[in-house]
Protein backbone atom coordinates (compact mmCIF):
# COMPACT_ATOMS: atom_id res chain seq x y z
CA UNK A 1 0.00 0.00 0.00
CA UNK A 2 1.46 3.38 -0.58
CA UNK A 3 2.04 5.80 2.90
CA UNK A 4 3.82 8.82 3.62
CA UNK A 5 6.95 7.99 5.41
CA UNK A 6 9.68 9.70 6.54
CA UNK A 7 13.57 8.56 7.24
CA UNK A 8 14.26 10.54 10.47
CA UNK A 9 13.40 13.91 12.32
CA UNK A 10 13.73 16.92 9.76
CA UNK A 11 13.87 14.29 6.83
CA UNK A 12 11.60 15.29 3.80
CA UNK A 13 8.38 13.32 3.66
CA UNK A 14 8.18 10.52 0.87
CA UNK A 15 5.52 8.33 -0.70
CA UNK A 16 6.33 4.51 -0.43
CA UNK A 17 5.09 0.96 -0.50
CA UNK A 18 4.73 -0.47 2.41
CA UNK A 19 3.75 -3.66 3.22
CA UNK A 20 -0.17 -3.43 4.78
CA UNK A 21 -1.15 -2.98 8.87
CA UNK A 22 -1.73 -6.65 9.58
CA UNK A 23 -4.79 -6.46 12.71
CA UNK A 24 -3.66 -8.25 15.79
CA UNK A 25 -6.86 -9.59 18.01
CA UNK A 26 -8.06 -6.33 19.16
CA UNK A 27 -7.46 -4.18 16.24
CA UNK A 28 -9.27 -2.92 13.59
CA UNK A 29 -7.58 -2.47 9.80
CA UNK A 30 -9.56 1.25 8.16
CA UNK A 31 -8.80 2.26 4.67
CA UNK A 32 -8.57 5.15 5.40
CA UNK A 33 -10.47 7.79 3.03
CA UNK A 34 -9.35 11.72 4.87
CA UNK A 35 -6.20 12.20 6.99
CA UNK A 36 -5.34 15.73 8.23
CA UNK A 37 -2.06 16.95 8.19
CA UNK A 38 -1.29 18.47 11.69
CA UNK A 39 0.63 21.18 12.12
CA UNK A 40 2.43 19.45 15.29
CA UNK A 41 2.95 16.63 13.27
CA UNK A 42 5.10 19.02 10.99
CA UNK A 43 6.88 20.74 13.29
CA UNK A 44 7.68 17.25 15.09
CA UNK A 45 9.12 15.67 11.83
CA UNK A 46 10.80 18.88 11.06
CA UNK A 47 12.59 18.38 14.73
CA UNK A 48 11.22 21.38 15.97
CA UNK A 49 8.39 20.22 17.40
CA UNK A 50 6.77 18.85 21.40
CA UNK A 51 8.02 15.60 21.68
CA UNK A 52 7.53 13.36 24.77
CA UNK A 53 10.14 10.57 24.17
CA UNK A 54 12.00 10.99 20.87
CA UNK A 55 13.00 6.90 21.07
CA UNK A 56 9.44 5.87 20.50
CA UNK A 57 9.66 7.39 16.91
CA UNK A 58 10.02 4.28 14.60
CA UNK A 59 11.76 5.34 11.43
CA UNK A 60 10.65 4.81 8.56
CA UNK A 61 7.37 6.63 9.77
CA UNK A 62 4.11 7.44 8.74
CA UNK A 63 2.26 10.63 10.26
CA UNK A 64 -0.99 11.41 10.83
CA UNK A 65 -3.42 10.67 13.99
CA UNK A 66 -6.23 12.73 12.70
CA UNK A 67 -8.15 10.23 10.19
CA UNK A 68 -11.55 8.25 9.22
CA UNK A 69 -12.25 6.32 6.98
CA UNK A 70 -13.99 2.63 5.93
CA UNK A 71 -13.49 -0.88 8.50
CA UNK A 72 -11.06 -3.07 5.69
CA UNK A 73 -10.43 -6.04 8.08
CA UNK A 74 -10.96 -6.24 11.93
CA UNK A 75 -9.11 -8.73 14.52
CA UNK A 76 -10.38 -12.00 16.12
CA UNK A 77 -11.70 -10.11 19.10
CA UNK A 78 -13.30 -7.53 17.66
CA UNK A 79 -17.27 -7.57 17.18
CA UNK A 80 -18.70 -4.34 17.73
CA UNK A 81 -17.11 -3.25 13.82
CA UNK A 82 -17.59 -4.90 10.59
CA UNK A 83 -15.88 -4.44 6.98
CA UNK A 84 -17.41 -1.27 5.38
CA UNK A 85 -18.18 0.13 8.24
CA UNK A 86 -17.97 4.40 8.58
CA UNK A 87 -15.34 4.88 11.29
CA UNK A 88 -13.14 8.02 13.08
CA UNK A 89 -10.04 7.30 14.75
CA UNK A 90 -9.12 8.91 18.10
CA UNK A 91 -5.41 9.35 17.27
CA UNK A 92 -4.81 9.00 21.24
CA UNK A 93 -3.91 5.01 21.18
CA UNK A 94 -3.44 3.65 24.59
CA UNK A 95 -3.16 0.48 25.68
CA UNK A 96 -5.95 -0.84 27.20
CA UNK A 97 -5.26 -3.07 29.81
CA UNK A 98 -2.96 -0.97 32.36
CA UNK A 99 -4.60 0.40 36.16
CA UNK A 100 -5.56 3.51 34.38
CA UNK A 101 -6.82 2.05 31.21
CA UNK A 102 -9.10 -0.26 33.43
CA UNK A 103 -10.32 3.25 35.35
CA UNK A 104 -11.36 4.94 32.04
CA UNK A 105 -8.42 7.30 32.71
CA UNK A 106 -7.54 6.05 29.48
CA UNK A 107 -5.08 9.55 28.54
CA UNK A 108 -2.85 8.84 31.74
CA UNK A 109 -2.44 5.32 30.29
CA UNK A 110 1.27 4.26 31.41
CA UNK A 111 1.90 3.23 27.55
CA UNK A 112 -0.21 6.53 25.83
CA UNK A 113 1.09 7.62 22.61
CA UNK A 114 -0.20 9.61 19.53
CA UNK A 115 -1.00 7.02 15.99
CA UNK A 116 1.70 8.40 13.79
CA UNK A 117 3.85 10.22 16.31
CA UNK A 118 5.32 8.57 19.83
CA UNK A 119 2.75 5.68 20.30
CA UNK A 120 4.89 2.77 18.15
CA UNK A 121 1.69 2.98 15.83
CA UNK A 122 2.03 3.98 12.11
CA UNK A 123 -0.30 7.15 11.24
CA UNK A 124 -3.38 7.36 9.13
CA UNK A 125 -0.90 9.03 5.97
CA UNK A 126 -1.55 5.82 4.42
CA UNK A 127 -4.17 3.81 2.42
CA UNK A 128 -4.53 1.46 5.39
CA UNK A 129 -4.17 2.37 8.90
CA UNK A 130 -4.65 -0.09 12.18
CA UNK A 131 -6.18 0.74 15.58
CA UNK A 132 -7.24 -1.14 18.76
CA UNK A 133 -10.91 -1.03 18.52
CA UNK A 134 -11.29 0.94 21.73
CA UNK A 135 -9.89 3.93 20.10
CA UNK A 136 -12.17 3.48 16.81
CA UNK A 137 -15.53 5.11 16.60
CA UNK A 138 -18.66 4.29 14.55
CA UNK A 139 -19.21 7.31 12.22
CA UNK A 140 -22.82 8.76 12.63
CA UNK A 141 -24.89 9.02 8.73
CA UNK A 142 -24.49 12.56 8.87
CA UNK A 143 -21.27 13.41 9.34
CA UNK A 144 -18.92 13.32 6.06
CA UNK A 145 -15.17 12.30 6.32
CA UNK A 146 -13.92 15.24 6.28
CA UNK A 147 -15.27 16.56 8.79
CA UNK A 148 -15.33 13.77 10.91
CA UNK A 149 -11.31 14.69 10.62
CA UNK A 150 -11.75 17.73 13.28
CA UNK A 151 -13.48 15.02 16.40
CA UNK A 152 -10.58 14.43 17.69
CA UNK A 153 -10.03 18.02 18.77
CA UNK A 154 -13.48 18.31 19.65
CA UNK A 155 -12.70 15.42 21.84
CA UNK A 156 -9.79 17.17 23.47
CA UNK A 157 -12.23 19.98 24.62
CA UNK A 158 -14.84 17.30 25.95
CA UNK A 159 -12.42 15.92 27.94
CA UNK A 160 -11.53 18.90 29.23
CA UNK A 161 -14.98 20.74 30.32
CA UNK A 162 -15.39 17.16 31.54
CA UNK A 163 -12.78 18.15 34.06
CA UNK A 164 -14.58 21.10 34.93
CA UNK A 165 -18.33 19.44 35.46
CA UNK A 166 -20.10 22.07 33.39
CA UNK A 167 -24.00 22.56 33.96
CA UNK A 168 -25.93 24.04 30.90
CA UNK A 169 -25.99 27.66 31.45
CA UNK A 170 -22.53 27.54 32.36
CA UNK A 171 -20.27 31.03 31.52
CA UNK A 172 -16.69 30.30 29.81
CA UNK A 173 -13.72 32.27 28.96
CA UNK A 174 -11.56 30.26 25.91
CA UNK A 175 -8.04 32.04 26.40
CA UNK A 176 -6.63 31.26 22.14
CA UNK A 177 -8.66 31.06 19.35
CA UNK A 178 -6.32 28.80 17.01
CA UNK A 179 -7.97 25.17 16.13
CA UNK A 180 -7.82 23.96 19.57
CA UNK A 181 -9.74 27.06 21.14
CA UNK A 182 -12.28 27.12 18.24
CA UNK A 183 -12.67 23.82 19.18
CA UNK A 184 -13.43 25.18 22.74
CA UNK A 185 -16.10 27.61 21.27
CA UNK A 186 -17.95 25.20 19.55
CA UNK A 187 -18.25 22.26 22.48
CA UNK A 188 -18.91 24.74 24.99
CA UNK A 189 -22.11 26.08 22.83
CA UNK A 190 -22.91 22.31 22.39
CA UNK A 191 -22.79 21.56 26.08
CA UNK A 192 -25.12 24.40 26.36
CA UNK A 193 -22.78 27.52 27.40
CA UNK A 194 -24.80 30.88 27.90
CA UNK A 195 -21.82 32.78 27.80
CA UNK A 196 -18.52 31.90 25.73
CA UNK A 197 -16.12 35.12 25.90
CA UNK A 198 -13.49 34.62 23.44
CA UNK A 199 -9.59 36.01 23.39
CA UNK A 200 -6.71 36.50 21.20
CA UNK A 201 -4.22 38.68 19.77
CA UNK A 202 -5.14 37.88 15.95
CA UNK A 203 -7.96 39.63 14.52
CA UNK A 204 -8.57 36.95 11.95
CA UNK A 205 -8.75 33.85 14.87
CA UNK A 206 -11.01 36.34 17.18
CA UNK A 207 -13.32 36.75 14.32
CA UNK A 208 -13.37 33.15 13.57
CA UNK A 209 -14.66 32.23 17.19
CA UNK A 210 -17.25 34.51 16.74
CA UNK A 211 -18.60 32.51 13.67
CA UNK A 212 -17.65 29.26 15.78
CA UNK A 213 -20.32 30.73 18.36
CA UNK A 214 -18.52 32.79 20.77
CA UNK A 215 -20.98 35.27 22.28
CA UNK A 216 -18.03 38.03 23.16
CA UNK A 217 -14.71 38.45 21.40
CA UNK A 218 -12.19 40.28 23.26
CA UNK A 219 -8.60 41.35 21.62
CA UNK A 220 -5.91 41.10 24.72
CA UNK A 221 -3.55 43.83 22.67
CA UNK A 222 -6.02 46.53 22.85
CA UNK A 223 -8.43 45.51 25.97
CA UNK A 224 -7.68 43.61 28.84
CA UNK A 225 -9.58 40.27 29.12
CA UNK A 226 -9.59 39.79 32.91
CA UNK A 227 -11.09 43.07 33.46
CA UNK A 228 -13.42 42.62 30.57
CA UNK A 229 -14.57 39.25 31.79
CA UNK A 230 -15.42 40.78 35.34
CA UNK A 231 -17.39 43.74 33.78
CA UNK A 232 -19.60 40.96 31.83
CA UNK A 233 -20.19 39.15 34.93
CA UNK A 234 -20.76 41.16 37.64
CA UNK A 235 -17.48 41.40 38.80
CA UNK A 236 -17.68 37.24 39.76
CA UNK A 237 -15.75 35.78 36.89
CA UNK A 238 -16.59 32.51 34.49
CA UNK A 239 -17.59 29.71 35.41
CA UNK A 240 -14.77 28.06 33.42
CA UNK A 241 -11.69 29.58 31.79
CA UNK A 242 -9.67 27.41 29.29
CA UNK A 243 -6.31 27.96 29.07
CA UNK A 244 -4.53 27.42 25.76
CA UNK A 245 -1.64 29.38 24.68
CA UNK A 246 0.55 28.43 27.33
CA UNK A 247 2.22 31.69 28.42
CA UNK A 248 2.07 32.52 31.81
CA UNK A 249 0.72 36.01 30.93
CA UNK A 250 -2.49 33.75 29.73
CA UNK A 251 -2.56 31.10 32.33
CA UNK A 252 -2.37 33.92 34.84
CA UNK A 253 -5.24 35.76 33.05
CA UNK A 254 -7.29 32.42 32.48
CA UNK A 255 -7.08 32.10 36.86
CA UNK A 256 -7.92 35.15 37.44
CA UNK A 257 -11.28 35.65 35.16
CA UNK A 258 -12.63 32.27 37.02
CA UNK A 259 -15.27 32.91 39.58
CA UNK A 260 -15.02 31.75 43.18
CA UNK A 261 -15.55 28.14 43.50
CA UNK A 262 -15.04 27.88 39.44
CA UNK A 263 -12.47 25.65 37.31
CA UNK A 264 -8.95 27.23 35.60
CA UNK A 265 -8.52 24.05 32.64
CA UNK A 266 -5.26 24.45 31.33
CA UNK A 267 -4.24 22.52 28.45
CA UNK A 268 -1.64 24.69 26.51
CA UNK A 269 0.93 24.79 29.31
CA UNK A 270 2.58 21.81 27.86
CA UNK A 271 6.04 22.79 26.38
CA UNK A 272 8.81 23.73 29.53
CA UNK A 273 6.78 26.60 31.17
CA UNK A 274 7.48 27.67 34.97
CA UNK A 275 4.73 28.88 36.17
CA UNK A 276 5.31 31.81 38.98
CA UNK A 277 2.38 32.74 41.63
CA UNK A 278 3.22 36.26 42.55
CA UNK A 279 0.88 38.61 43.03
CA UNK A 280 -2.30 36.45 42.77
CA UNK A 281 -1.81 33.43 44.75
CA UNK A 282 -4.03 35.03 47.95
CA UNK A 283 -6.77 35.25 45.14
CA UNK A 284 -6.66 31.76 44.33
CA UNK A 285 -7.14 30.53 47.64
CA UNK A 286 -9.03 33.06 48.43
CA UNK A 287 -11.54 32.43 45.96
CA UNK A 288 -10.96 28.51 45.95
CA UNK A 289 -10.41 28.61 42.22
CA UNK A 290 -9.43 24.79 41.31
CA UNK A 291 -6.80 24.97 38.79
CA UNK A 292 -7.28 21.31 36.41
CA UNK A 293 -4.55 20.39 33.88
CA UNK A 294 -5.87 18.59 30.95
CA UNK A 295 -4.09 15.85 28.92
CA UNK A 296 -5.35 14.42 26.09
CA UNK A 297 -8.66 12.91 26.02
CA UNK A 298 -10.39 9.80 27.33
CA UNK A 299 -12.19 7.25 25.08
CA UNK A 300 -14.87 8.25 26.78
CA UNK A 301 -14.76 11.67 25.86
CA UNK A 302 -14.30 11.02 22.41
CA UNK A 303 -17.73 8.82 22.31
CA UNK A 304 -19.03 12.01 23.78
CA UNK A 305 -17.73 14.15 20.81
CA UNK A 306 -19.30 12.15 18.12
CA UNK A 307 -22.56 11.54 20.06
CA UNK A 308 -22.95 15.16 20.26
CA UNK A 309 -21.91 15.76 16.62
CA UNK A 310 -23.92 13.43 15.67
CA UNK A 311 -26.87 15.11 17.23
CA UNK A 312 -26.04 18.48 15.84
CA UNK A 313 -25.34 19.79 18.85
CA UNK A 314 -21.48 20.18 17.64
CA UNK A 315 -20.92 22.48 14.37
CA UNK A 316 -18.21 21.24 12.79
CA UNK A 317 -18.92 23.09 9.50
CA UNK A 318 -17.05 26.55 10.60
CA UNK A 319 -13.75 25.29 10.21
CA UNK A 320 -12.28 25.62 6.27
CA UNK A 321 -10.60 22.44 4.59
CA UNK A 322 -8.92 22.04 1.42
CA UNK A 323 -8.01 18.19 -0.15
CA UNK A 324 -5.34 17.28 -1.80
CA UNK A 325 -4.56 13.55 -3.25
CA UNK A 326 -1.87 11.66 -1.69
CA UNK A 327 0.41 12.15 -4.75
CA UNK A 328 0.16 15.97 -3.58
CA UNK A 329 1.32 15.41 0.02
CA UNK A 330 4.63 17.56 -0.83
CA UNK A 331 1.95 20.43 -1.92
CA UNK A 332 -0.31 20.14 1.22
CA UNK A 333 2.57 20.52 3.32
CA UNK A 334 4.02 23.86 1.48
CA UNK A 335 0.74 25.21 2.10
CA UNK A 336 0.00 23.80 5.44
CA UNK A 337 3.36 25.48 6.33
CA UNK A 338 2.21 28.80 4.65
CA UNK A 339 0.90 30.65 7.79
CA UNK A 340 -1.24 32.94 6.04
CA UNK A 341 -2.94 29.80 4.86
CA UNK A 342 -5.82 29.05 7.42
CA UNK A 343 -7.42 25.98 6.14
CA UNK A 344 -6.56 22.90 7.76
CA UNK A 345 -5.17 20.09 4.96
CA UNK A 346 -6.44 16.65 4.43
CA UNK A 347 -4.58 14.33 2.53
CA UNK A 348 -7.42 12.03 0.58
CA UNK A 349 -5.46 8.65 0.56
CA UNK A 350 -8.08 6.79 -2.05
CA UNK A 351 -7.30 9.79 -4.48
ZN1 LIG B 1 -3.12 1.64 29.55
Amino acid sequence: MRAVTYSGFGAEPRIEDVPPPQPNAPDVVVRVECCQLGGDVLKIMAGNGPVRDADRFIFPHTPGYRAAGVVETVGDEVTKFAPGDRVVINGFVNCGECEYCRRGLDNLCVASGMLGIDSGWPGGQAELVKAPQWAVFALPDGIAFDRATLLPNAALLVHAYGRAGTTPGFTTAIYGCGLVGSGAVGVAKALGASRIVAIDREPAAIDFAGRCGATDLVDSTEQDPVEVIRELTDGEGVDVAVEIVGIQATVQQAILSTRPRGVALLIGALQGLTLEFPDYYSEVIQREIDIKPCFGKTQAAFAKAVELAGDGALDLSPYPLTSHPLAEFDEAVREAKDPSNQALHLTLMQA
